[in-house]
């Protein structure tokens, strides 16, 4: 492929004011969580109406929310089987056991009933995945999480800035938990936040993430640390770095920008697939949505790892979101009834290249050269 332009599926988005932002920490002396990871928290919970949490990564804020909620050894959460590892295993992290819930066909989206039918007297929790950026039926989640006294961490990693029904993404709910690793929709390098209005939750994240000690935070937002203190609980080295956060306040201010690209470039795919007989989008509203990946399923689609070959061949990197994680022999237990939908739309599932740095112009010749191998 000497020579010819290569459309990555994903990357960083970073501009100078990263750089020198990363530079005067680095110039300050002080590396760990300190003023910058303050300041990133408080300009997070100006952003989402509520406190915020910066942890190291998502996976790890997925891990303490569940911690945090009391979910553990002998608990049962809900959690889609189409999604990344890191929700798989940050239940599995917490002690809890993940059960592999069927999706909706048309968002990728947890879907309902089968929670319902997943249901049993250890269940705790349910973890919905904002697959693409997309919620689904996120409030009929609410609704039977309410009826059956779950928890709600919901895995919004690839959904910063997202809304529904009129609002943010991580305003409301129970727990949720973003990612801002360096191909997320905003990225503090590696990193990842948790919000929620219950305070007792929010306080046990904020002591869990630095190894237990009690009420550390504050000292360190001083450049202090405890030196006489106590530990009540399990905890974790999972705070975040002031050169992480450095990096996530100025992509935080440029979160608008980048949101309007990804959505320009994803609505710029609809209108290309859109008379395609063989290719379906995940139909989105992008007013609302920010999204996070551009998958498509292609109807009766039999050798997907051939497709992929060619299409690299022509320099379009694609990914596939995701191998079912009831599939991986960690977590084969994780079955306990149908995943049709799963396992008849894995197959057909195909990521194309979405990321600020992409412009119209290149987004139709990746579309182009799909329809061409797809012989349309
Ligand atoms: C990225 C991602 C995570 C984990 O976030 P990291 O920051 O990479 O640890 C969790 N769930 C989903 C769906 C993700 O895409």
């Amino acid at each position: 492929m000497t020579g010819k332009k290569l459309y990555r599926l994903s990357r960083s988005f970073i501009g100078d004011e990263e750089k020198s932002a990363v530079q005067d920490v680095l110039n300050s002396d002080y590396f760990g969580m300190g003023e910058q990871v303050q300041r990133f928290e408080t300009e997070l919970a100006a952003y989402l109406g509520r406190p915020a949490a910066c942890v190291v990564n998502g996976t790890s804020a997925l891990q303490i929310a569940l911690q945090a909620a009391d979910i553990g050894p002998g608990d049962e959460v809900l959690v889609q089987s189409l999604t990344y590892v890191a929700s798989f295993q940050a239940i599995a992290a917490s002690g809890a056991l993940p059960v592999a819930c069927d999706v909706s066909r048309d968002s990728l989206t947890i879907n309902v009933d089968s929670m319902a039918a997943n249901l049993t007297p250890r269940t705790k929790a349910v973890m919905p995945v904002h697959y693409s950026g997309g919620v689904g039926a996120l409030s009929e989640i609410y609704d039977f999480a309410r009826e059956n006294n779950l928890r709600v961490i919901e895995d919004a990693a690839h959904a910063f800035g997202t809304s529904y029904q009129g609002q943010l993404i991580g305003s409301f709910g129970d727990i949720t938990c973003f990612s801002f690793d360096g191909i997320k929709n905003i990225t503090s390098g590696e990193g990842g936040c948790i919000t929620s209005s219950d305070e007792k939750v929010m306080e046990r994240i904020r002591n869990i993430r630095l190894l237990g000690v009690l009420n550390d935070t504050d000292n360190r937002f001083h450049n202090k640390r405890s030196w006489d203190f106590d530990v009540i609980e399990l905890g974790w080295r999972y705070h975040m770095s002031d050169i992480m956060a450095a990096i996530g306040r100025e992509q935080l201010k440029k979160r608008s920008n980048l949101a309007n690209k990804r959505r320009q470039l994803a609505r710029c795919y609809d209108v290309l697939f859109s008379t395609s007989e063989s290719i379906n989008i995940i139909a989105h509203d992008y007013d609302a949505v920010v999204p996070h990946v551009y998958t498509v399923r292609i109807n009766g689609l039999q050798d997907r790892d051939e497709l992929r070959r060619r299409l690299l061949a022509k320099g379009v990197q694609t990914g596939t979101h995701y191998k079912p994680n009831h599939l991986l022999s960690l977590f084969l237990d994780s079955k306990r009834g149908s995943l049709e939908v799963t396992e008849s739309v894995w197959p057909e599932l195909i990521t194309l290249p979405l990321h600020p740095a992409l412009d119209e112009e290149d987004i139709s010749i990746i579309a182009s050269i799909l329809l061409e191998e797809l012989d349309q």
